[in-house]
């Protein structure tokens, strides 16, 4: 049972997108009026096509961008407008775990130095820095070892791994995840599931995990909100989802999926 289920998220969610519009200049709506809450502990799926506004949603959610209109609250707060020193400790409860992990991690910084960095910001001593990286590195299955290389010098999931530990080096609460596996191999993708499950389970860490891919999000969201055209089109718990989808489009999605709902107990 996840943590949302005992403290009910429907009270306090985390995060709060409340009818949010958002056009680019000159671009079509990308969203037209989408609510989602997140509460703590929970993980909440997005799925749509490309062009959906998965990312677009995932930008204003970590405030980089600002809505049109509706509003956007991080633990209260407007992430968009979190300036200073002190919005850095609310910036640390909520992290991003990119979709291309080599394209994120500065090439010219050790795979230590790139999650040390983040500890420094958070107030953690250089002399503790060491050791507060070799943990994270071991917390997501990485070899402590692997700090001293560079980017180029790791696979694709074990960059992935980086990303994700930096994320975690601030404590967070919340990591946005916007198609974290969609770069790797099938084989690999399976194992940075596993491990954003594990960190759900074992810390409570809550996430809005992105995909175009429904069968990927089956395997860690609680609840799941169908994107299309920048509308929600269904929102249900995952299993309910996977069952009994209601929309049209929702069906073609499992249908992609490769897993048709006439063929799961
Ligand atoms: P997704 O992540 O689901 O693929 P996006 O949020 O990236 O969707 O894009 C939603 C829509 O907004 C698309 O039509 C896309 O072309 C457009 N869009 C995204 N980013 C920009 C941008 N920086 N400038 C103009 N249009 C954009
Ligand atoms: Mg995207």
């Amino acid at each position: 049972m996840s943590i949302s289920a005992v403290t009910g998220h429907k009270d306090t969610p985390l995060l709060n997108l409340t009818d949010v519009t958002k056009r680019y200049p000159g671009g079509r709506l990308a969203l037209g009026g989408v609510s989602l809450g997140v509460g703590r502990g929970e993980t909440v799926g997005l799925v749509g096509e490309s062009g959906s506004g998965k990312s677009t949603l995932a930008r204003l959610a970590l405030g980089l961008l600002a809505p049109d209109t509706g509003s956007v609250r991080f633990a209260g707060h407007d992430p968009y407008r979190l300036r200073g020193l002190s919005a850095r400790a609310v910036r640390g409860r909520l992290q991003f775990v990119p979709q291309n992990p080599g394209g994120s991690l500065n090439p010219g910084l050790r795979a230590g130095e790139a999650v040390a960095f983040p500890l420094g910001l958070h107030g953690v001593p250089r002399r503790d820095r060491p050791q507060a990286v070799a943990a994270l590195f071991q917390r997501v299955g990485l070899d402590p070892g692997l700090a001293r290389r560079y980017p180029r010098e790791l696979s694709g999931g074990q960059l992935q791994r980086v990303a994700i530990a930096r994320a975690l080096a601030p404590g967070p609460e919340l990591l946005v995840c916007d198609e974290p596996t969609s770069a790797l191999d099938r084989t690999v993708q399976a194992q940075v599931l596993d491990l954003l499950v594990e960190l759900q389970d074992t810390a409570g860490i809550g996430c809005l995990f992105i995909s175009h891919d429904l069968a990927v999000v089956r395997h860690l969201a609680d609840r799941v909100l169908v994107l299309r055209h920048g509308q929600v089109v269904e929102e249900r718990p995952v299993a309910d989802l996977w069952r009994a989808p209601r929309h049209p489009y929702t069906r073609a999605l499992l249908a992609a999926a490769g897993d048709e709902p006439a063929d799961l107990p």
